[in-house]
């Protein structure tokens, strides 16, 4: 039976593609339904950058994923496309499309991602308000042009300030976690700005650094040493602007122990990585549960690694939590195999029935 030999991925970023992969190399379908009407994910979607650690350009390196998948003979996608329905069970699943399609499958990888935190939630540090307000996508964007200048007029900034944790970390507004990735990224980010405008200062105001592993060498140090980045532990109070058009980033240095009021031309929030907004309707449509915090639920870390809470439906990348790029793509080949373990298995219980 064709569902037999498929797998169903919900989701084209870096997990999903991985995934989608591995099901292909293992001589099994993979049929790939991506809500928006490109591949690639978040580092394609938002426009990112150089990536952290590779140094690659999001669009060199997530394109070869791509390119990998897509022409595949054993991988079909749906673009612009969503799961509506899901009937069956592990083995025997059909999956109803948004396009009128029907999807048979043995068993099903959820790549479906996360969402970047929406700065408004966090309007005291100035984003909406002000047009020299950004975040880490909206810089990455401006780094992929080739120049950096403010948004308001034009003017090359003499200091940019990249505020740490936005959306993350942050009890007040929900969001208890640590989104892994924002240290590094932003020390990359400093490094960028600074090969592209060598006359601006760049700054970064934290509570931690969390560059871990290989990482602090590579952009922590890096960044200070041969950048010239400057890191200031500090509380943020406020971004507010000056009588001149300048901002003013507001708060106390926690080192000193003394209240900081700096003029600077750009400020960044390095924004963290939300649950899906859509992982309730997720949840319904496929039968998994979600943790406390609104990721996907995992079911049993050891022996059942990448198992959501329903039998014959995995999950991978940042569908569980903060993941970075490699990290994602490891958990895509873990989902795929598994998938594919369940098809043999599916095709065997078929055989002796
Ligand atoms: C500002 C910023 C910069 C970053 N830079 C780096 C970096 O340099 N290096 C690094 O390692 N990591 C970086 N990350 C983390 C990186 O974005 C993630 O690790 C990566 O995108 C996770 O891949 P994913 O495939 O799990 O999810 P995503 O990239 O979010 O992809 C999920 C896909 O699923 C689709 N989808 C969602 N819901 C549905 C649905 N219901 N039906 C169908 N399709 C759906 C989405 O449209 C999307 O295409 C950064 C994160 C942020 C916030
Ligand atoms: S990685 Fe850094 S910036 Fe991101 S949430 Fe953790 S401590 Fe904050």
């Amino acid at each position: 039976m064709a569902r037999h030999d498929t797998v169903l991925v919900v989701g084209a970023g870096p997990a999903g593609l991985s995934a989608a992969a591995t099901v292909a190399a293992m001589g099994k379908k993979a049929v790939i339904v991506e809500k928006e009407d490109v591949l690639g994910g978040a580092p394609i979607i938002s426009g990112y950058s150089k990536l952290v650690p590779s140094g690659e350009w999001a669009k060199d390196a997530i394109g070869r994923m791509v390119s990998r998948v897509d022409g595949n003979g054993n991988v079909s996608i749906h673009k612009s496309t969503k799961v509506t329905q899901l009937d069956g069970e592990a083995g025997n699943f059909t999956a109803h499309l948004s396009n009128g399609q029907q999807v048979e499958a043995g068993s099903i990888v959820l790549a479906t991602g996360f969402t970047h935190f929406d700065s408004i939630n966090k309007p005291e540090w100035g984003f909406g308000t002000y047009e020299d307000v950004l975040t880490t996508t909206q810089m990455e964007q401006m780094v992929g042009t080739g120049q950096i200048r403010c948004p308001s007029d034009g003017r090359v900034p003499e200091r940019v300030a990249i505020l740490l944790c936005v959306g993350s970390r942050d009890r007040q507004i929900g969001r208890e976690w640590c989104s892994k990735i924002c240290c590094t990224v932003s020390t990359n980010l400093a490094m960028e700005i600074k090969e592209l405008s060598p006359s601006t200062d760049v700054f970064i105001y934290y509570m931690d650094i969390r560059t871990f592993g290989l990482y602090e060498d590579k952009f922590y140090w890096k960044s200070q040493e041969e950048y010239k980045t400057k890191f200031v532990k500090a509380h943020i109070a406020e971004v507010t602007k000056s009588p001149d058009g300048r901002l003013l980033v507001k708060g106390e240095d926690t080192l000193v122990k003394r209240p900081i009021v700096i003029p600077m031309d750009i400020v960044v929030h390095a924004i963290g990585m939300d649950p899906n907004a859509l992982n309730p309707e997720i949840a319904k449509v496929f039968g998994v549960g979600l943790e406390k915090h609104g990721f996907i639920d995992r079911a049993e870390q050891y022996t059942n690694s990448q198992g959501t809470t329903r039998k014959g439906i995995y999950v991978c990348g940042a569908a569980t939590g903060p993941e970075t790029i490699d990290d994602s793509i490891a958990q895509g080949q873990s989902a795929g195999s598994r998938a594919v373990a369940d098809l043999y298995q599916a095709a065997a219980l078929a055989v002796n029935a």
